[in-house]
């Protein structure tokens, strides 16, 4: 698609951040130009509208910037996955391991039920740990995981999402 170069060459590559060795993608930059971003979350409301999802869950904190306008679009309600007490009310935990330390993502219980038919948002995927904390959170309230949607994805991660 002729799009996503413009989308590609929009995300700002910082060397060093946040710490040394690390190439951080910085989407801030495609959110500065307004084109990348129509683009952007256009590709993905063409792949998932029609597809009966019910629930567009935006992973903490850039699936807030890109969850909710996809939600709109396809006609789906958004419930956000945070990190620890953020959230109000009565929540579930999922904990998982990173490469140093542990985090965990919380979601409001009563947000997403049983049957719901959920795609999973983020910026970017590296291991895929993320990822699979959210969709475990879904499934553990009964919601069917169609798909995870990031704009980036590093290949040459070795995934947690294989097998
Ligand atoms: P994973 O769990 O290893 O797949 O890491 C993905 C998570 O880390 C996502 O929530 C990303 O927002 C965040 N992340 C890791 N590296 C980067 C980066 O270079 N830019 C922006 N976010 C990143």
């Amino acid at each position: 698609d002729p799009r996503i170069h413009g989308i590609a060459s929009s995300i700002r590559v910082v060397p060093n951040f946040p710490k040394p060795g690390i190439m951080f993608q910085d989407i801030t930059t495609l959110l500065l130009d307004p084109q990348a971003f129509k683009n952007t979350v256009d590709l993905f409301v063409e792949r998932y509208k029609g597809k009966n999802i019910s629930v567009v869950a935006g992973i903490e904190a850039r699936g807030f910037i890109f969850g909710p306008p996809i939600a709109l679009e396809i006609g789906a309600k958004f419930v956000p996955l945070r990190k620890p007490r953020k959230l109000p009310g009565e929540v579930i935990s999922e904990e998982y391991v990173l490469e140093y330390g542990r985090d965990c993502l919380e979601m409001h219980i009563g947000a997403v039920q049983q049957g719901d038919r959920a795609l999973v948002v983020d910026d970017l995927v590296a291991t895929g740990g993320t990822l699979c904390a959210a969709i475990n959170l879904l499934e553990r309230v009964g919601a069917d995981v169609v798909e995870c949607a990031c704009v980036i994805g590093l290949p040459e991660l070795k995934s947690a999402l294989d097998g």
